[in-house]
C-alpha cells in the first residue's frame, strides 16, 4: 500500500512539518495529515463491519479473515486516495481542502480498521452494535460528519446535510 501511495505521489507527512502525533480539527488543512484525527476512529468502524462481513465466511480460517481485512483496507486507502474519490469528496461534500491523505495517516487508518477488528472479534455483537452507535454519534456531534454521513455523501451526496456540515466550520 505504501509503495503504490508513493508511487501516487502521496506525501509521507503533514505539508506543515510539525511533528504533531494527532489533528483534530477537521477544518484545516492537518486533518488526514498527521496520524490521528477524527477519521481515525471512522475506520476503527470499518474494522467492525468488516468483522461481521467476514464472519458470514465460516469455512474460511481466522488468519485469512484477517489477511482479507487488512488487504480490503489497504485497497481502500489506495481508492481513496485515487484522484477520482478525492474529487469527489471535493465535490459533495465539506471537504474543500481535501487533497488525499498523508501515507502516515494511511498506514494508521488500516491500524485502526484492524483494532476495530480485534475489538469486534473479542466482544459480544450487541457491545460491537453499540460501541458503532455510540462513536457514529459523537463523530456526528463533535465534527458534523461520520461513517454512515461519509457514505452517503460519497454514494449520493445530499444538498441539505452539505450545509449542515459547512455550518459547523468556524
Ligand atoms: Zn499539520
Amino acid at each position: 500500500m505504501v509503495t503504490i501511495l508513493r508511487a501516487m505521489r502521496r506525501t509521507w507527512w503533514c505539508a506543515c512539518g510539525r511533528p504533531v502525533p494527532w489533528a483534530w480539527d477537521i477544518w484545516t488543512s492537518h486533518a488526514s495529515q498527521h496520524l490521528i484525527d477524527p477519521y481515525f476512529f471512522s475506520h476503527v468502524l470499518h474494522g467492525l463491519i468488516f468483522f461481521a462481513a467476514l464472519n458470514l465466511l465460516t469455512k474460511v480460517p481466522t488468519h485469512v479473515k484477517w489477511i482479507l481485512a487488512t488487504v480490503i483496507e489497504a485497497g481502500w486507502e489506495i481508492l481513496e486516495n485515487s484522484p477520482i474519490i478525492i474529487n469527489r469528496y471535493r465535490e459533495g461534500t465539506i471537504s474543500l481542502d481535501y487533497f488525499g491523505d498523508s501515507i502516515a495517516n494511511s498506514i494508521f487508518d488500516v491500524i485502526a480498521c484492524l483494532l476495530g477488528y480485534a475489538f469486534a472479534s473479542r466482544v459480544r455483537p450487541l457491545t460491537a452494535i453499540a460501541f458503532f452507535l455510540v462513536v457514529e454519534l459523537v463523530l456526528l456531534v463533535t465534527i458534523r460528519d461520520c461513517l454512515t454521513l461519509n457514505v452517503i455523501m460519497l454514494v449520493s451526496p445530499v444538498e441539505a446535510i452539505k450545509e449542515w456540515q459547512s455550518a459547523g466550520v468556524s
